[in-house]
């Protein structure tokens, strides 16, 4: 391999999670993709997530070994044990790369300075100081960066939450002002829906920033929410695409962007379901102000999220059902603080139902056309699915149904919206 310098040439950074850094024999595939990509005449920063399974085993071990303590004697060091994850694999990936004679080294977080706030677990990045970095990338090094780490301003070391590494790769890719953040993982790209449940689902050449945000939020797991968020924040296009072919091979992937950029939209680009949903029901509500202030209040104060509300008249005079969601495995929780201020809220029952799911359809379209809805009802009636709940944005309609709907759900949907594969 020669040696690659330009001036102002393009940087682009390349981003492989666990699964594609799994053993050497995976390093050293990410090591030649990242080979072809450095001889196309770009800079390259490589952000790696841990080998998969490690951060688990790392998580693991902390807690073993910190049992009992409370977080404030706890949290800092879990941030330093789980943080080694990443730094064994840009370690490993340098040294592939030095195998293959590319120049190449790691860069802590600490090392470049990933700046980040001190909540330990959860830290967000707050800035990134590049300039170093960029000189080498520029000088034909490859910058092999670990995802995942920040450091505070106390020189501690913090990490960004799980599959914070996504972020990391977006934060890098603006702070190096990259042409675009390349995200390799174990599928090949943005679906239309759950290809396990929907074989006629297609890949989506290119997704809209928000669109993607709703679909990762709604329970699609291919980037961490919060990676969207800051791409589409700070205009960073990103491309999904497989990290298991190699170099030459066909691999498209799809691109996350500005919705301008997309020529033939769609009115509906994808449909995404979640069953970890619970539907809690008070009824016979007292209908005065500051109710609903109440109830929700003390769910935030329970660190409940709740999704859905809806709120009826009850049956009861001068009275109404309240009915939300929140996460299935939170269910019980928020029964029990219900019930236990059941006299304070003033309601006269509170039910629980856990096999519902979330079924949502998705589509900057929908801003501009109308009937999306209706499609959405009709298709659903015909298949005998009652809608227990609706819940609506500007590019979103979500329903509740009952779990063993699903897959019905959503393939009907799917081909509703003309989304099947040919
Ligand atoms: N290794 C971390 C995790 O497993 C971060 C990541 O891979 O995104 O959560
Ligand atoms: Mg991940």
């Amino acid at each position: 391999m020669g040696s690659v310098e330009h001036k102002n040439m393009p940087r682009l950074v390349m981003k492989f999670g666990g699964t594609s850094v799994g053993d050497v024999e995976r390093i050293r595939r990410v090591a030649r993709l990242v080979a072809a990509e450095r001889q196309s005449g770009r800079g390259i920063a490589v952000v790696v997530s841990a080998m998969s399974g490690e951060t688990n085993r790392l998580v693991d071990l902390a807690q073993q070994a910190g049992q009992g303590l409370p977080p404030e004697l706890f949290d800092d060091e879990y941030d330093v044990v789980v943080a080694t994850g990443e730094q064994v694999t840009t370690g490993l990936l340098a040294l592939a790369l030095r195998g293959m004679g590319i120049p190449a080294r790691s860069w802590q977080g600490w090392q470049i300075r990933v700046a980040s706030s001190s909540t330990h677990g959860s830290a967000r990045i707050s800035d990134i100081d590049a300039d170093e970095v960029a000189a080498a990338i520029d000088a034909g090094e490859v910058a092999v960066i670990p995802g995942f780490q920040g450091v505070t301003e106390e020189d501690r070391i913090t990490t960004l939450g799980r599959g914070g590494s996504d972020t990391s790769a977006v934060a890098v890719a603006a702070a190096l002002k990259a042409e675009r953040c390349d995200i390799y993982t174990d599928v090949d790209g943005v679906y239309t829906t759950d290809p396990r449940l929907v074989p006629k689902a297609q890949r989506l050449e290119k997704i809209s920033y928000e669109e993607m945000l709703e679909m990762a939020s709604l329970g699609a797991k291919v980037l961490q929410t919060r990676s969207v968020e800051l791409a589409m924040a700070k205009r960073v296009p990103v491309r999904v695409l497989s990290s298991f072919v190699e170099p030459g091979e066909a691999n498209p992937g799809t691109l996350v962007c500005d919705e301008d950029e997309i020529v033939e939209k769609q009115i509906v680009s994808g449909i995404a379901y979640s069953r970890d949903e619970a539907k809690l029901s008070l009824k016979g509500l007292q209908d005065n102000p500051g109710v609903a202030a109440d109830i929700f209040g003390r769910l935030a104060e329970a660190n409940i999220n709740v999704d859905m509300i809806v709120q009826a008249p009850s049956r009861t005079e001068g009275a109404v059902n309240m009915t939300f969601t929140v996460p299935e495995r939170e269910a019980d929780r928020a029964l029990a603080l219900m019930s236990a201020a059941q006299q304070q809220i003033g309601f006269e029952q509170v039910e629980v139902k856990k096999d519902v799911s979330k079924v949502s359809v998705i589509g900057v379209g929908m801003r501009s056309h109308v009937g999306v809805a209706r499609v959405m009802f009709d298709a659903l009636s015909r298949k005998g699915i009652n809608i227990e709940n609706i819940a609506t944005s500007e590019i979103k309609i979500s329903v509740l149904i009952d779990s063993s709907y699903t897959e019905l759900a959503v393939r009907a949907l799917h081909t509703a919206y003309g989304l099947d594969a040919a």
